[in-house]
């Protein structure tokens, strides 16, 4: 058994891995190994995103994780909302009505002297 975490010969391999070559803060070329894009973990850049027609469509049913904006949701929320408004106009209508009503009462009652 030996002691070398690595035999020599995977040593050259990873060193003969293409470099990334990204500008550095220092101003060097960056020396890391480059992933498949060319540029090492540091310098590979964001995700732009879903590239494949097929990539599009998983990515557009995965990023669902709730149906609050949907548009069947969106829909069902401006139907509740204006079901809502008529309630409390048929509600504000009928408080002043009854306020009438009320007043009325008391006037009633005035006249008779009770
Ligand atoms: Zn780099």
């Amino acid at each position: 058994m030996d002691d070398e975490p690595h035999a020599p010969s995977q040593i050259r391999f990873a060193q003969a891995a293409p470099r990334c070559g990204a500008c550095t803060r220092q101003g060097f070329a960056c020396q890391s190994p480059a992933m498949p894009n060319g540029r090492c973990r540091m310098h590979g850049g964001g995700s732009r995103g879903p590239i494949t027609a097929e990539g599009l469509a998983r990515s557009k049913t995965s990023t669902r994780t709730h149906g609050r904006r949907s548009a069947e949701s969106i829909a069902l929320k401006r139907q509740m909302r204006s079901a809502f408004v008529q309630l409390r106009d048929m509600v504000r209508a009928t408080n002043a009505e009854l306020r009438e009503t009320e007043a009325l009462h008391r006037q009633m009652l005035r006249r008779l002297g009770r």
